[in-house]
């Protein structure tokens, strides 16, 4: 057995456990590293308070004087909790968070020290941030980008540096960022429900998004993960055959959770529950090693930034516990992948969440309004919805054999979809009283407050309403949620603008109540929006089938998904919401492209040198030894030996055939990768990687896994599927 394979095995047996203290109740430890509402109200003035209070409401700016102060504070406060540094966390477009630390400390000009974080420092920075990826942003503009402070996200405290969550933009204004257009996707649907809201309570004065996610993720063994090339550089096995127990007995989910990955969460739930990511769930995942983490839902800018900020302390508790988690979408061919459902809905200001059904006929109908201008929404916009959790590595899930399809569709569930039913045959115009009484009696108050069959009768829909929310569940484990909500806010933005103006023009034009113009716009949303609505099985042939002649998108991979961001469609709605600029949308598509590029160029380099470094040498010299135990029997037998190797010959003939496919296979990799590099259009090179490199990995990993089970255990070279899933 190579050394590397068995090391690592021997290391992964010998581990200890790693016991955790708790230190006091949740509820206690909630926070306490959190620039919060209680730190504010202990540290700032009651100006600078109010100041912060109004910024985070109505996102006015913080005048000078004002972030002089509060930079003050948290700098009292962040020193008090032993913080050494500051730095403005921010979301380039790689997808994960960057950070660039600074000490409270400066020189005087006489050379004394002091301890120095001013509003200046707080409010502005400027990362040396040249190698970040802007889509030719900051080359066009010879723009420096710079960070600035997002008072809606409390700033915390990480080990001993003062973190303060900012938006990342060039001088010239556009975002280099995930947060800026998610903040100003959040702004739109904050005016666009407000006013349809007040339709039904004159009291709402701010709507936001609310935001839940699920994060799964596998644990393996540190050892053992770092002991496989490809598991290092792009995070998942190119190759590896399925252990011979996989997740088909199912007695992986939701079972016991393994006492050395419960310790983990326990130790990462207590840092974060300090930071106020409010974890509350935890269990196994379907897969073995597989496991799922989630948090109470919160406002969305805020659950976003938290589930960034989870997934950085994740590496490095595990590390402590010596795991490596993997939040690749695939890590492993054959069992089931991760994603992170994104649970979204609206609340008011007067707490309210405007996606659940109400006790009273009224709040039926604002209920059903939200609900039916979601799901025009969607429907309207499927195409860019999916464009926004499209990635290489999502690219295993979506649209390859796995629940949820590459196909956008709205599961509501029986009775929700007898209401809708109901509603279609609602009549034009005015309403007579006997109707109204009927729609109030007996359609819209019959709305259960609780949906009973809403919340798991449908597993693979990729977009469901579950009982008082839309559960989005195509998103990546690896995605950064800012990406998907920022377009769903968007895109329900839009749509609540569209549905204002239409119910104002029946009252103003054509003289109708309130809820008779409500009934009407309702009732054609609903007609239009049909085929969108599918209650089935999200990843049958039939439904490809039914798909196409809905006319929805069916985009397998990420070059093909992400066209529609630059559509006519698309760049006037982005303008027309002020989320995004057709130069930032373009930046995106192109930073986009060059990751999938990337990572898939990667992926074919990782390939090569697993081929010829590892599987060729290891199979050539487990030939070897059969070769020289043939020979050994003709010595022993002569002619007779013929018929005691005939086994041995076809194995050495199955080798040989194999590795043949492999280097063949390889080496035209190597040539189609060679000719998609010399592509200079981004967009033809990314097609290029999808549909011809892309296509080998499978071939390849074909024969090399064959290869796996024919070799013998000792001469195999890399850590296998049964070794990484099962060495708890
Ligand atoms: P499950 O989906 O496992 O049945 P829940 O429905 O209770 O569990 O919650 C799943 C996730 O949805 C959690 O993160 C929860 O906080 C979140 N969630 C619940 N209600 C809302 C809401 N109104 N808006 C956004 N997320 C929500
Ligand atoms: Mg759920």
């Amino acid at each position: 057995m190579s050394k590397r394979r068995l090391n690592a095995i021997t290391e992964s047996l010998q581990r200890q456990q790693l016991s955790v203290v708790e230190t006091g109740r949740r509820s206690e430890l909630f926070g306490t590293h959190v620039f919060n509402e209680d730190r504010m109200l202990q540290y700032l003035t009651k100006d600078a308070h109010l100041s912060i209070k109004e910024a985070i409401f109505s996102g006015s700016k913080i005048d000078r004087k004002i972030a002089d102060q509060v930079a003050e504070a948290m700098k009292a406060w962040a020193i008090s909790m032993g913080a050494t540094h500051y730095t403005h966390w921010f979301q380039p477009l790689t997808g994960s968070t960057a950070e660039k630390h600074d000490a409270f400390f400066d020189l005087r000009p006489d050379g004394r020290a002091v301890e120095k974080f001013g509003g200046a420092q707080l409010v502005q920075q400027e990362p040396d941030a040249s190698s970040f990826p802007s889509g030719g942003i900051r080359n066009t503009f010879e723009a420096r980008g710079y960070t600035a402070w997002d008072p809606s996200s409390p700033a915390f405290i990480y080990g001993t540096t003062l973190c303060i969550p900012t938006i990342f933009v060039s001088y010239t204004g556009e975002a280099l960022d995930n947060k800026a257009p998610l903040l100003r996707a959040l702004h739109a649907v904050d005016i666009a429900a407000t006013a349809v809201a007040k339709f039904f309570d004159k009291n709402v004065s701010k709507v936001h998004a609310t935001l839940g996610w699920e994060q799964e993720f596998f644990l393996v063994d540190k050892a053992l993960a770092n002991s496989r090339p490809d598991i290092v550089l792009t995070g998942r096995t190119l190759i590896g055959h399925l252990a011979a127990k996989g997740q088909q007995l199912s007695d992986h989910y939701f079972g016991v959770i393994p006492i050395r990955a419960i310790n983990f969460m326990r130790d990462l739930e207590k840092e974060c529950i300090q930071k106020g990511i409010p974890l509350k769930t935890r269990h196994n995942e379907v897969a073995p090693n597989q496991f799922e983490l989630a948090p109470v839902f919160e406002e969305a800018n805020l659950s976003v930034d938290h589930n960034l900020l989870l997934m950085d302390i994740m590496e490095k508790v595990a590390d402590r516990h010596n795991f490596k988690v993997l939040f690749h979408e695939k890590p492993f061919a054959g069992i089931n992948g991760s994603g992170k459902h994104n649970n979204w809905s609206l609340a008011t200001d007067t707490g309210v969440n405007l996606l659940s059904p109400g006790s009273t006929p009224m709040k039926n109908l604002q209920f059903l309004t939200f609900f039916v201008n979601t799901i025009k929404a969607v429907d309207t916009y499927e195409e860019l919805l999916r464009s926004s959790i499209a990635s290489a590595s999502n690219d295993h899930r979506l649209g390859a054999n796995e629940a949820p399809p590459a196909i956008f569709s709205i599961f509501i569930g029986t009775q929700l979809s007898n209401v809708l039913d109901e509603l279609e045959g609602v009549s034009q115009g005015k309403l007579s009283p006997e109707e109204k009484t009927e729609l109030k009696l007996n359609v819209v108050g019959k709305i259960p407050e609780i949906l009973l069959d809403n919340t798991d009768r449908n597993r693979t829909s990729p977009f469901a309403f579950t009982g008082n929310k839309f559960e989005m569940r195509g998103v990546g484990s690896k995605t950064n949620s800012a990406k998907p909500m920022m377009i769903l806010n968007t895109v329900v933005a839009h749509q609540l603008k569209e549905f204002k103006r239409e119910v104002d023009a029946l009252i103003d034009k054509k003289k109708l109540k309130k809820d008779e113009a409500v009934f009407n716009v309702l009732r054609e949303y609903i007609k239009s929006s049909k085929r969108i609505r599918f209650d089935g099985d999200g990843y049958s042939d039939e439904w490809e089938k039914e798909a196409k002649k809905r006319k929805l998108s069916n985009n397998k991979n990420t070059p093909s998904a992400i066209r529609v961001l630059t559509s006519k469609e698309s760049l006037e709605l982005f303008k027309g919401q002020e989320v995004m600029s057709t130069i930032e949308v373009e930046a995106r598509r192109d930073v986009e492209l060059e990751t999938y590029i990337l990572q898939t160029q990667i992926e074919g380099r990782v390939f090569n040198d697993l081929v010829y470094s590892y599987i060729i040498p290891s199979a050539i010299e487990y030939q070897n030894k059969i070769i020289k135990n043939v020979l050994g029997l003709k010595e022993i037998y002569g002619a007779a030996h013929k018929k005691l190797s005939e086994g041995h010959l076809t194995l050495i003939e199955q080798i040989a055939e194999h590795m043949v496919e492999i280097k063949k296979n390889t080496d035209d990799m190597t040539n189609a990768r060679k000719m998609a590099n010399n592509l200079k259009d981004l967009n033809k090179k990314a097609f290029a990687y999808c549909d011809n490199v892309r296509p080998y990995f499978d071939k390849i990993r074909y024969h090399c896994d064959k290869l796996e089970q024919l070799i013998d255990d000792q001469s195999w070279p890399l850590t296998k599927y049964r070794e990484l899933l099962y060495i708890k």
